[in-house]
C-alpha cells in the first residue's frame, strides 16, 4: 500500500502555504481518532497553517490528555465556533470515519464547506464525498496512516515527540496493544520511529489502561457476573446494559470501552456483541472472530459497519427487541 504520488504532489502543493484547517473525526470519538487527529494536529501546526481539530461531540477520559487537546473544539459545546471555522476553511481533512453519517451534526457542515476535503481512513468502504480519498484497510489504524502520509509529503522529520505520543496511543488502542491480526511488520517499524523519538510508552499505557474509576471496575464486575449471556450452541456471547444498569454505576462516557471484548474471550466464542441503551437507542458492538463478517451483519441488520472483526450500529427499538 502507498500513497499514490500525483495525489500526494497535489496536497504537498496545497499545504505549500498556511492554511486555515480543520481536522474532524468521528462521533464518539475513540482513541484512534483523537490519536490520528491530534498526531496529524502537531504536525500541521509546525508550518504555521492555523490547525483546529473539531469533533462532533465529546470523548471519554483516557483518551483527553495528548498534547494539543486542550485546543480541541466539541461541537456539542462551540457549535458556533465550530461553524465558523468549518465554513471558513481551506482544508477539511476527515480521519477514521468513511461516511459523512457518523460525524453527525457536522454531517451538513462539512457536505457544504467549499473546502477541500482529504479522507483517511483504514476500513472498508468509504463513500467517495472527498477531494483525495486514502482507504487502506489493510492497515491497523488510521494513526499508522498519518505517519505514512507525513513521510509520503517529506517531513518524516517533523514526526516529533507530540506527535509520536498521539500516533501511537491511536495504534495502541486500534490493535488491541499491538495484539489483533491488522498488526503487521510495518506496524512495528513506525512504532519503533515513534519510540525513537523518546515518547514514554510505559506512561501512555498507563493514561490508557489505568484510569478507571472505582464506578467503573464495579460496572465491570457487574455485567461480567450478572448480564453477560453465553450461547454455547452459536459460539457466540453478549453483554447488556440498560439505563437503570448505567445510572447505578454513574455511567461515563468510555466505561463501556472494552466490555464486548470479554463475550469473545470465552473459549469457543466466534461472534460477541454488547448493548447500551440511551435516550431511547441502543447502541450496538460487535466483535467476531475467524470467517463470521460482523462488518456485514451490522450494515445489514444494524445501520451501521465497521470492519470484518469489529463493527458497530444502532437501533431505535427496545432493548429488548433489539437483542
Ligand atoms: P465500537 O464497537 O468500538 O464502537 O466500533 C467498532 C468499529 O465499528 C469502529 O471502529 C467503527 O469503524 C465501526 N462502527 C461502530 N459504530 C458504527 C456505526 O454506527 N456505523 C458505522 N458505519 N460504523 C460503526
Ligand atoms: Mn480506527
Amino acid at each position: 500500500m502507498a500513497f499514490a504520488d500525483n495525489q500526494i504532489k497535489e496536497i504537498i502543493t496545497l499545504l505549500a502555504t498556511p492554511k486555515k484547517i480543520v481536522i474532524t473525526t468521528h462521533y464518539s470519538p475513540d482513541g484512534d481518532a483523537m490519536g490520528s487527529s491530534l498526531g496529524l494536529y502537531n504536525y500541521l501546526i509546525q508550518s504555521n497553517h492555523q490547525v483546529t481539530v473539531v469533533t462532533p461531540n465529546d470523548y471519554p477520559k483516557f483518551i483527553h490528555w495528548m498534547p494539543g487537546d486542550e485546543n480541541v473544539k466539541n461541537f456539542e459545546k462551540n457549535s458556533k465556533i465550530c461553524e465558523n471555522l468549518i465554513s471558513s476553511s481551506d482544508v477539511i481533512f476527515c480521519l477514521d470515519y468513511n461516511a459523512l453519517k457518523r460525524i453527525e451534526k457536522l454531517e451538513p457542515l462539512v457536505k457544504i464547506a467549499a473546502a477541500k476535503k482529504i479522507l483517511i481512513y483504514h476500513h472498508q468502504q468509504p463513500e467517495l464525498f472527498a477531494d483525495y480519498t486514502f482507504s487502506f484497510p489493510e492497515t491497523c489504524s488510521t494513526s499508522q496512516l498519518i505517519f505514512e502520509f507525513i513521510d509520503a509529503l517529506g517531513d518524516a522529520d517533523k514526526v516529533n515527540k507530540d506527535v509520536a505520543t498521539c500516533l501511537y496511543t491511536g495504534i495502541m488502542t486500534d490493535t488491541g496493544s499491538f495484539r489483533f491480526a491488522s498488526v503487521k511488520p510495518l506496524t512495528h517499524y513506525i512504532t519503533a520511529k515513534l519510540l525513537e523519538t523518546g515518547i514514554q510508552h510505559d506512561l501512555i499505557h498507563g493514561k490508557i489502561m489505568d484510569s478507571n474509576s472505582y464506578e467503573r471496575m464495579k460496572l465491570v464486575g457487574y455485567a461480567l457476573s450478572q448480564k453477560l449471556v453465553y450461547l454455547s450452541e452459536f459460539q457466540a456471547a453478549y453483554i447488556s446494559l440498560d439505563q437503570n444498569d448505567l445510572d447505578q454505576y454513574s455511567f461515563q462516557p468510555g466505561d463501556a470501552e472494552g466490555l464486548v471484548n470479554y463475550g469473545l474471550s470465552i473459549a469457543g466464542v466466534k461472534i460477541a456483541a454488547f448493548f447500551s441503551e440511551k435516550k431511547g437507542e441502543v447502541k450496538i458492538s460487535f466483535r467476531s472472530k475467524g470467517e463470521i463478517d460482523v462488518n456485514k451483519f451490522a450494515r445489514q441488520y444494524f445501520n451501521g459497519g465497521g470492519h470484518q472483526h469489529a463493527a458497530g450500529g444502532k437501533t431505535t427499538e427496545t432493548l429488548e427487541a433489539t437483542i
